[in-house]
Order: C-alpha cells, then sequence, then structure tokens
C-alpha cells in the first residue's frame, strides 16, 4: 500500500488500509529500519490548523533481489529493485550439458558476474527468485519435472543455489511468477481475484483468488491448458485428445498456415513460410518451437497491418482461446483475466475477438464482473515474475501485521 498510495503519512495511511495507528506507525518506523521506507518531507499545515505530518514513500532501492528465469536453452538472470525496474541483466546460453549440477554452477556463477558489473554483492540481495517451465513445488523447494531438462527429477534447486550463492533462494513455475509479477507491479495490483492465462506454445494459467497465488495440494493447480474441449479433437503431448492447448496454443495457428489452402494466400500477403524438416525416426512432421515462435509472430505482424488472410487466422486462434477463458469465468467468477505470453503480440485484433465470444459464452453475471486484459508487463515478464518471488515473500513477512 506505501508503495501504490506513498507519498503518504502514517494517519492517512491508517485510514486507508483500516489498521490502527499505532500498528501502522510500528510498521513504517521498522520498513524506515531496513531502508525500506523513506522520509521525504511534510505535509503543509492545514487551513485550520492541524500539524504537518511526515510524508513517507516505499524505498524502491533500497530493496534489489535476484531474478533468474529458465527458458527451453537459455538462462536469463536480472537484478530487480523494489519497483520492478531492472537494473542489470543477462543471458547465458545452457549449452548441452544441461544435468542440474553443470546448470546450479552456471547459474551461481552467471549472478555473481552479474552482481559485480554492478558493483554489488550477494549480501545486498533480498534474494533469488527462480522461475522454472515445469512442474515445481514452491513450499519444498524442488524441480520435480521440467519438459526441456529430461535428466532433471525431482532437483532440490532451492538448496542447491542456496549453498552456492549464500542468499535465500524461492522457486515456482513459470504461470506462478508471473501471476506474483502480475499482482506487485502489473495489471492485477488492483484486484484480489484474478486469472493468469499464457497464450503461446502451451496454454497454462495461475489462479490468483482471495488475494493469494492458489497452487494447488501437490502445487500443479493452473494446468487448465489439458481441459479437454473436444472429446474426439487433436492428440495433444500429453496423450489425451481435444485439449484446449491442441485447439487454443500458437501452435495451432501456425499448423493451418502450413495448409496449403492457407499458405499460398498468407505468400501474397507477404509470409514466407520456413521449410518443415522431419526428425529421424518421427512419424509426424513436429514444428520446431522456434519456427511456431518465428511464424506465429509474423502472422501476428501481417493481420496488425490489415492483411485479411492473417487476420482471419488470428481470429480463429482468438476465439479457441475465448472458449476456454468463458469456462474460467463461469468456474471462477474473476475480476479479470490478464492474457500473456506469445499472443499478446496480435494486440487489439486479438483482445477484442476473444472479449467477443467470452461475452457469446460466459454466463452474464459473472461476464459482467470480469475485465480481460493484456499483461503490460512483457517483454521483460518472466525475470520481473521470478524477482517477484523475493518481493512476495517480504510482503508476505509484514502480513502478520495486519
Ligand atoms: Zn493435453
Amino acid at each position: 500500500m506505501l508503495r501504490q498510495l506513498g507519498p503518504v503519512t502514517k494517519p492517512a495511511l491508517a485510514q486507508s488500509s483500516g489498521i490502527s495507528r499505532p500498528t501502522i506507525s510500528k510498521l513504517i518506523d521498522e520498513l524506515e529500519e531496513h531502508d525500506l521506507a523513506e522520509r521525504i518531507g511534510v505535509t503543509s499545515p492545514t487551513a485550520s490548523g492541524g500539524k504537518p505530518g511526515a510524508l513517507y514513500r516505499f524505498n524502491a532501492d533500497g530493496v534489489q533481489s535476484g531474478a533468474i528465469f529458465l527458458t527451453v536453452d537459455t538462462a536469463h538472470l536480472a537484478i530487480v529493485n523494489g519497483n520492478a525496474r531492472v537494473l542489470g541483466s543477462i543471458e547465458r546460453s545452457l549449452g548441452t550439458d544441461r544435468r542440474p549440477e553443470p546448470v546450479m554452477i552456471l547459474l551461481a556463477n552467471a549472478l555473481q558476474e552479474l552482481l559485480s558489473l554492478l558493483h554489488l554483492t550477494t549480501d545486498q540481495l533480498l534474494g533469488v527468485g527462480v522461475g522454472v517451465p515445469g512442474l515445481t513445488s514452491f513450499r519444498a523447494g524442488v524441480v520435480h519435472f521440467a519438459p526441456h531438462f529430461p535428466e532433471w527429477h525431482d532437483v532440490p534447486v532451492r538448496d542447491l543455489l542456496k549453498a552456492r550463492l549464500g542468499v535465500e533462494v524461492w522457486i515456482d513455475n513459470d504461470c506462478h511468477v508471473q501471476a506474483l509479477a502480475e499482482r506487485h507491479f502489473g495489471e492485477g495490483q488492483h484486484c484480489t481475484d484474478f486469472v493468469t492465462v499464457e497464450s503461446g506454445i502451451g496454454v497454462s494459467a495461475a489462479f490468483y483468488l482471495q488475494d493469494m497465488l492458489y497452487r494447488g495440494a501437490g502445487e500443479s493447480a493452473g494446468e487448465i491448458g489439458h481441459m479437454t474441449i473436444q472429446e474426439d479433437g487433436p492428440l495433444c503431448e500429453c496423450g489425451n485428445r481435444g485439449c484446449w492447448e491442441t485447439l487454443a496454443s500458437t501452435t495451432w495457428m501456425v499448423e493451418r498456415a502450413y495448409e496449403r489452402k492457407h499458405a499460398t494466400l498468407l505468400q501474397t500477403e507477404g509470409l514466407i513460410l520456413p521449410k518443415r524438416s522431419r526428425a529421424d525416426g518421427e512419424k509426424e512432421e513436429k514444428l520446431e518451437p522456434q519456427i511456431i515462435n518465428e511464424v506465429s509472430h509474423a502472422i501476428f505482424r501481417i493481420a496488425r497491418g490489415g492483411g485479411l488472410e492473417a487476420t482471419a487466422l488470428v481470429h480463429q486462434h482468438a476465439a479457441h482461446f475465448g472458449t476456454g477463458l468463458a469456462a474460467i469465468v463461469n468456474a471462477l467468477n474473476p475480476q479479470r483475466i490478464i492474457i500473456w505470453g506469445d499472443s499478446v503480440a496480435g494486440g487489439t485484433l486479438f483482445l477484442e475477438e476473444v472479449r467477443r465470444v467470452v461475452h457469446q459464452r460466459a454466463l452474464r453475471r459473472p461476464r459482467e464482473m470480469c475485465e480481460i486484459v493484456l499483461s503490460s508487463l512483457a517483454p521483460n515478464g518472466s525475470v520481473v515474475g521470478a524477482a517477484s518471488l523475493a518481493i512476495d515473500a517480504l510482503f508476505t513477512s509484514y502480513q502478520s501485521y495486519l
């Protein structure tokens, strides 16, 4: 609240928060002691003769946290301050040896390198947040399974990194950290109930409900991309048929673009499709993630420029995506759904069609209460999200006062 309302006086903060003045006063003093709040002046005396009061604001530079975000082949590292400003960042290729131990060494060395570039030491960090695409346990600090790291099974990433770095480490999956980033710095700042949904090669979600991230009993909540929406639909990576993801992902859109009737028209709009390659021993030609990203972004770009065939494809993609969102609106009654990932590149064209389909399919009451928006955190949302794990732990530790 101090971050959002500041500069503000102690009495004004007490009034806005509903917390007693003595408690607020004690809390602000403690934050000031830890460099997290700063006094920046006094209010002018009121016309009725009221006393001037000291003004405080959140000291964003008093907090620095490390952020590590792993993707298929790259580690993205950053140092982020308390207002989500990236103070410095580097990227490191993970190379061919992706076993846990070499990756931990690479991450620890890269973080130390980044800190020395910024003339900082690990002592000055609140901690390090790590975002990993895969099945993770926040409570145990373990990565159970990560599809792009085949040798990772129940890896205690938190303890391994903590031992190397000497600071607190938190880990969680990519969708969960995105929700925390939205809550602290993005489109979820003023919401108690919202859902973030990734639209890209995969589709998954995170549920921030009643002002906390809902991780689930086994901490795997959010795998809504595998909700069946067509019983006899296309085969999914998970082995099931007709998962929402098989129709709503950018992979679906790019697969359509390769069909002859679409490919010919898209070519007249300037889309040159890269040649598909068949991996050895594979029966079906599976699209490489790199090709899906490249082609989907090209389709979004051509559609935004007015290409009719590209627009039609983006609309179909958005309609499939909106169908699943309608189910989320009905099931959870959120204040907001925040879309992040590759499809954000579709802009208003994509968003308007998603909204139209949700309007058509969701029940009236929850639909009228739910605003569907695109994330404004892109493209550095992922590292900000990882840093949010540390920021969230800080704010949670102060919640004992409330
Ligand atoms: Zn599936």
